[in-house]
Parts: structure tokens; C-alpha cells; sequence
């Protein structure tokens, strides 16, 4: 995203004059936000959550589409490392609920806390990947091309939703034939 170089506010491509200031976009080189233009969609609500993160000195905000479809909400903001480690928690809970036979309940208290804890801080976490990726980005692209490379290395993949949809659900349905097996017990009788 381009923004007025006068005031910052966000400058829309086809516009003359700045919705900000009203300065003409002409007169002044636009600056680029390489926040917004990595976030992309909804950038306005994280910019808002991250801003009263500020405000109150923390980590601590909440995001619904976090909190209800975390690993997905992941893959799908392009914070794969952090799916990555989302599916290797599922995998392992999965093992210690057949290992140790957990109640379907106890698994369930599991599942809604881990839930809690992403929406709670799955903005905090986007916001360091954010960060992280521009700073890595930068110094690597010429600056006329460092807008299309943000631009493409942030927004959002929905592909990426669907591939960890299909990783969690392969997850599942392999220990659900491992946990169907025989155990060596059963063969020895
Ligand atoms: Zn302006």
C-alpha cells in the first residue's frame, strides 16, 4: 500500500488528493507502509488491535477467526512455522490421548485452552511475523520492486488453509488406523 507522503494516511491508486489531508498526491512522492502492504486484507483490524496492544503494554488482544480456526487462521495468514508447530502439537496430544487414554473430555479442555491461547495472542504472534518478514524482505529487494514483493510475500493463501486442513485431517485419520491396530498384547494371546 501507498501512502500520502504529506500525512501517511493510506492513498488510494486512483485518487487525485489525499483523504487525510487533502493534499494533492502529485505534488508529494508517496511514501510506502510496508506494514500494510504486507498485511494486506483487513490490515485496518490489526493495526487497531496491535495499537491498543501498545496502549495497554500488552501481548494480550483477541481474534475470533484465531481463536475458532487456529492452525487454518494460521496457514492461511502465511505464518506456516507457527502452523507447523500447531500440527505437531495436535499430533502429540493425539499420541497422549491414546497412550494414556485420556477422557474425550480431558482432550476437549485441552483443545478449548490451547484455543484460548492462540486467539489470545495469535495477533501478538502475527504481528512478530509480520515484522520479522519485512526485516528479512527489505534489505534483500531493490526498492522498486520492494512493494510487489511485500505485497506477494504477505496477504493471505487460502490454498495454504486447505493444505492444513487435508495435513490435519491425514494426522487424524493415520493415528485413528494406528490406534486401531493390534496391540502386541492381543497378538500374544
Ligand atoms: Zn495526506
Amino acid at each position: 500500500m501507498v501512502c500520502c507522503g504529506n500525512c501517511g494516511a493510506p492513498a488510494l491508486p486512483d485518487s487525485a488528493f489525499c483523504r487525510g489531508c487533502g493534499t494533492a498526491l502529485s505534488l508529494v512522492p508517496p511514501v510506502l507502509d510496508p506494514v500494510a502492504t504486507f498485511v494486506g486484507p483487513n490490515y485496518a483490524t490489526y493495526q487497531r488491535k496491535w495499537e491498543a496492544c501498545d496502549r495497554r503494554s500488552s501481548t494480550y488482544s483477541w481474534n475470533w477467526p484465531a481463536f475458532l480456526f487456529g492452525l487454518f487462521w494460521m496457514a492461511y495468514r502465511k505464518m506456516y512455522m507457527n502452523a507447523g508447530i500447531l500440527l505437531g502439537i495436535a499430533c502429540l496430544e493425539s499420541v497422549a490421548t491414546y497412550l494414556f487414554h485420556l477422557a474425550d473430555a480431558a482432550a476437549n479442555a485441552m483443545n478449548l485452552a490451547l484455543a484460548v491461547v492462540i486467539g489470545l495472542q495469535g495477533n501478538h504472534w502475527y504481528r512478530k511475523h509480520v515484522t520479522k518478514r519485512i526485516a528479512d524482505i527489505t534489505p534483500t529487494v531493490p526498492v522498486d520492486r520492494l512493494q510487489g514483493t511485500l505485497a506477494a510475500a504477505g496477504g493471505t493463501n487460502a490454498g495454504a488453509a486447505i493444505i492444513a486442513f487435508v495435513l490435519l485431517v491425514a494426522v487424524i485419520a493415520a493415528l485413528y488406523v494406528a490406534g486401531g491396530l493390534p496391540t502386541g498384547e492381543t497378538i500374544s494371546t
